[in-house]
């Protein structure tokens, strides 16, 4: 039953590979020693306010780093759901402004993983294994639909839950 715990994928945190965040840091470190040091020298007008430069520098700084944790994230969450990591992560590279992310998250597939009885490949959105009947996800006893470990009640049809017995009402899912 522990392996209920699984279903739905890894933390967040061990989403962003450690190389990404450092190139992120790296592009940051870099949009900024250019924004200070080398844009000023080749400005022939006066400088903008400060508190302008300080907001406008960082939020470019920011926005860089986040493109490339952005890369970072995609070649680990494309491979969970059966897509092609370098495929994305190169949409994700080449198209400006982040259209490339936002593609990305439109076309998702749904997360996969393995039924913890029989290692079935399943949908993150299915509530039973096709294949052994497994029950994957915490859902009503009377309309089927999804809920949250921790409720008492169903949100649908008000069914109590709690009359269920079911082992995903009984062992908590992390979200
Ligand atoms: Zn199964
Ligand atoms: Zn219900």
């Amino acid at each position: 039953m522990r392996d209920l715990v699984n279903i739905g994928g890894d933390d967040d945190a061990r989403m962003i590979p450690l190389w990404s965040i450092l190139i992120a840091t790296a592009a940051f470190v870099g949009v900024e020693y250019y924004l200070w040091l080398v844009l000023p020298d080749q400005r022939h007008h006066p400088a903008p306010p400060l508190g302008f430069r300080i907001y406008f520098n960082l939020s470019w700084g920011v926005l860089a780093s986040l493109y490339f944790l952005m890369i970072g994230y995609v070649s680990k969450d494309a491979p969970r759901r059966a897509m092609s990591a370098r495929f994305w992560m190169l949409i994700c590279f080449v198209m400006p402004g982040g259209i490339g992310a936002v593609l990305y998250f439109l076309l998702r597939q749904p997360l996969i993983s393995r039924c913890p009885a029989c290692s079935t490949m399943v949908q993150s959105d299915f509530h039973f294994c096709p294949q052994c009947n497994y029950q994957l996800t915490a859902n009503c006893g009377n309309c089927f639909r999804t809920v949250r470990a921790t409720d008492q009640f169903c949100t649908r049809c008000g069914h109590e839950l709690a009359a269920d017995h079911m082992p995903a009402r009984l062992h908590a899912l992390r979200d």
